[in-house]
């Protein structure tokens, strides 16, 4: 399936040759794994995108995310893509760390945030790109079908999160 009009578009968006398969994002691409603690402190929710079905890997469960921009950084293009896909609010996240997964021709960088102190985030679909976007319980990830490579490297990207809460 096509994508429909009226997304965002940049000169990323296209597709690398990667040996004997393919890759979305000519300069690379990234996302952002942003995570909600419970009350008790402990990592509870993330927000994730379902993403549309005409996608690459469409139906699945990701987070926000996409082809970097020519010269953007993973961590300018993962907010930007935070805030068109998810409406997430730049300013209300604090970065903690980065994973690259790196390929021959190609990179994904997830950037690993969590909602500043004092900040609400209230995530939603935003563009074309999502069925849905929303706060997911740790909980709740077994029930859903989610991006392979997301979970995949899922567990090493909730221990890029610090102990506690980064103060405000
Ligand atoms: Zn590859």
């Amino acid at each position: 399936m096509k994508p429909p009009p009226g997304l965002h578009r940049h000169d990323g968006d296209a597709w690398v040759e990667c040996g004997d398969h393919q890759h979305w994002g000519l300069f690379g691409a990234a996302g952002l794994l942003l995570v909600r603690r419970g009350t008790d402190g402990a990592p509870a929710q993330l927000v994730l995108q379902h993403r549309a079905p005409w996608s690459h890997m469409g139906g699945t469960w990701g987070i926000p995310g996409g082809a970097l921009a020519p010269g953007e950084s993973a961590g300018d293009g993962a907010l930007r893509e935070a805030m068109e896909e998810a409406a997430v609010d730049p300013g209300s996240v604090e970065v903690v760390g980065t994973h690259v997964l790196r390929h021959p021709r190609w990179s994904y960088t997830t950037v690993v945030a969590e909602v500043r102190a004092g900040a609400d985030v209230v995530p939603r679909a935003a563009d074309a790109e999502s069925l849905a976007v929303r706060w997911v319980g740790l909980g709740e990830l077994d029930d859903l079908d989610l991006l392979p490579p997301f979970a995949a490297a899922l567990p090493e990207l909730l221990r890029l999160l610090p102990p506690s809460a980064p103060a405000g």
